[in-house]
């Protein structure tokens, strides 16, 4: 792509109303343009950093045998009623047509999967299902100041699994708990699943995934030494206690010196699991034959991922003052060419193209010749740059 004809506008200042460093950052380099509070416009540069942040998270669903789908954000009234969903979610926005019918947009998707998927599902040698969306959500959040961590509209992966037992939900939520570290792994992050409520054993599981970050909206709890990981909300420890994690218990039992502490700090939940149990077959009666060939209602699972939320958080742990420093597998472009020595980037940007490396080519620019056929190189998040030759440059790349 040469940056001559690239659609988008760099600001010298950000907007002043925004206070988190991802807004202001991803704002000044026209990824997104501010709509609304809460709501964006993602311009090429964001967009394509929104779609690898997409990529790695469906070839992980993939990988699990999530099987994508794609659902409709505009839903009946009646799915939201047959729930409760319609009067007790407050941040359900609801909508009246100039015929007074009444809709809701999708804020999460139970409500469409459960009757979609079961109309397919007769007996237990249709199950286990499972299906996700990469979709947007709408949300009437009160607190919508965070930039892409908290949006009004914002890009979501939901995924919702339907199985013949407790047994086989459990294994299936196993595979896709080691799935998720493998996204945040690949998106450069390190996330630590929150213990449902300090670590005991509780009926229904859920894992909230979370990225140590100021700019986050949630309060954690953190063992400096094994991975236990717990939100105040509904945590029973404290900050400085003694980590009540399993590894730590039997380290300290052990005599060994090590113990961990629990840690403050803020973080941002990018990701949840959840046992729905049966809930929603059951408001929406829907069952299949079991072995025995009775009528059972099957066990739900749900898993959430805030994608563009994930964007955010990118940008706020990997920046320095001059802006963000995306992790290579996120990038906008691989390379970003700039003709700093009068010689024409030309070749180099034809080159790199035939070998299928995406090169931002910002063909706007010529200063005085320096480096003699050397192309000086520097990564985004080093401070010296080295001169190689174009064969080495696309080797760095294939490296
Ligand atoms: P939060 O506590 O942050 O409001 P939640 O518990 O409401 O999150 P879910 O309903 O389970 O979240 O949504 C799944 C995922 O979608 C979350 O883990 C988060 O990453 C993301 N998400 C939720 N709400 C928003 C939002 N308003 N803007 C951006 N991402 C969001
Ligand atoms: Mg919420």
């Amino acid at each position: 792509m040469r940056q001559s004809k690239l659609f988008t506008k760099t600001l010298r200042n950000a907007p002043k109303d925004e206070v988190t460093i991802n807004a202001q950052f991803l704002l000044r380099a026209g990824y997104v343009e501010k709509l609304m509070a809460g709501v964006y416009n993602y311009l090429p540069l964001g967009l394509r950093t929104l779609r690898n942040i997409e990529r790695i998270v469906r070839e992980e669903m993939n990988a699990v045998g999530g099987q994508e789908i794609l659902m409709a954000m505009l839903h009946p009234k009646a799915n939201w009623l047959k729930t409760g969903g319609w009067d007790k979610i407050d941040v359900l926005f609801k909508i009246k047509s100039r015929t007074e019918k009444e809709y809701a947009l999708g804020q999460s998707e139970e409500e469409i999967v459960t009757p979609l998927v079961m109309s397919r599902v007769n007996t237990w040698a249709d199950l286990p299902i499972a299906a996700y969306q990469i979709h947007w959500k709408f949300r009437d959040e009160l607190r919508a100041k965070s930039g892409l961590l908290r949006g009004i509209e914002f890009l979501m992966k939901d995924m919702y699994s339907f199985h013949e037992n407790q047994e086989d939900f459990e294994r299936f939520y196993a595979e896709v708990k080691i799935a998720y570290f493998k996204i945040f792994e690949r998106l450069g992050l390190t996330a630590k699943a929150t213990e449902a409520s300090g670590g005991s054993f509780t009926e229904k599981i859920s894992y909230e995934f979370m990225v140590l970050t100021d700019a986050g909206e949630d309060d954690i709890l953190y063992c400096d030494v094994c991975d236990f990981c717990v939100n105040v909300e509904i945590a029973k420890q404290k900050e400085g206690d003694a980590c009540p994690g399993p590894q730590c218990i039997v380290n300290a039992e052990a005599g060994i010196a090590n113990k961990g502490k629990l840690h403050a700090a803020k973080a941002s939940e990018v990701g949840n699991v959840f046992d729905l149990g049966q809930k929603f077959v059951k408001d929406f009666d829907l069952t299949f034959k079991d072995r025995d060939g009775n009528k059972q209602y099957p066990v739900m699972g749900c898993y959430g991922i805030g994608v563009s939320r994930l964007m955010g958080v990118i940008a706020e742990k990997f920046h320095d003052e001059k802006g963000i420093i995306w992790p290579e597998s996120v990038a906008p472009f691989q390379a970003h060419l700039l003709e700093l020595n009068g010689v024409s980037g030309e070749a180099i940007y034809k080159h790199l193209q035939s070998k299928n490396i995406e090169v931002l080519y910002d063909d706007r620019l010529v200063v005085s010749p320096k480096t003699q056929g050397k192309i000086e190189v520097k990564r985004r998040a080093e401070k010296e740059s080295k001169l190689v030759s174009e064969e080495e440059l696309i080797s760095l790349f294939k490296q």
